[in-house]
């Protein structure tokens, strides 16, 4: 079994549910009793909010650059960087590991393009619907981005720190969010990329039968349990 690397912390919510999926996964797989081999090295969510709302991206990269060559030195053979919005500083992480680094848009990508879509809509933080970083990440393999309106880019920037990353989901939430991914449809989105690792414990496919989700965490713990059973080289 390969060993991989988790940077988590981003929030611990959502580490928490790739230690699941990523188990249960690899447990479908494998049979028995086979868990994954993986350590997940969980860093401080305060300093992540804090350099998001100061949009200190210098300091995120210097910070995670370090956690992520921690993680390759106790011995993991690759890195998953656990939340979206800190892929903004994965050049930085990049370059301070020489083991790969499993990047989260191209995991997403490639299940937009083998379903055959290429526009679709993103629901994640402010940065993630707002700033062109994430629209290029996508625009690289072939993907338009639809993002939500000003206003409701606000509020569900809001209901992700306040109470997702608090490990508080709420009906009225998931209501907010479900009609967020209904008017993305309706302004042309193939489908909605739920672009912050900590949607798909507020809101299901079951709940829009009729819209395609793309849910980050799923897609990237589906390649991690490869990775770890070694059906997938590195
Ligand atoms: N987990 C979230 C994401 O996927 C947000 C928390 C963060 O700022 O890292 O973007």
């Amino acid at each position: 079994m390969n060993t991989i690397g988790i940077l988590g912390g981003m929030s611990s919510a959502a580490t928490g549910e790739y230690y699941k999926l990523i188990n249960e996964k690899v447990k479908v797989i494998r049979g028995g009793y086979e868990i994954a081999e993986l350590m997940i090295c969980s860093v401080n969510f305060g300093n992540i909010e804090r350099f998001v709302r100061t949009e200190d991206w210098d300091a995120a990269g210097k910070y995670l650059a370090e956690k992520a060559k921690n993680v390759e030195n106790a011995g993991a053979s690759c890195i998953f960087l656990a939340t979206n919005t800190m892929h903004r500083v994965r050049d930085d992480i990049k370059a301070a590991i020489s083991i790969p680094f499993i990047d989260i848009f191209e995991t997403v990508s490639k299940e937009i393009k083998r379903q055959g879509k290429s526009r679709v809509g993103i629901l994640g933080t402010y940065a993630v619907m707002t700033d062109n970083f994430y629209v290029d990440a996508y625009r690289e393999f072939g993907i338009e981005i639809i993002a939500p309106d000003e206003a409701e880019k606000r509020k569900l920037d809001h209901i992700i720190f306040e109470e997702m990353t608090n490990h508080i989901f709420t009906e009225s939430s998931k209501q907010y969010f479900k009609t967020a991914i209904e008017q993305l449809a309706e302004k042309g989105a193939e489908g909605v990329i739920l672009g912050c690792t900590e949607i798909k414990m507020l809101i299901h496919q079951s709940d829009v039968p009729d819209i395609p989700l793309f849910d980050t965490t799923t897609l990237h713990c589906d390649v991690a349990a490869q990775i770890c059973c070694g059906n997938m080289v590195l």
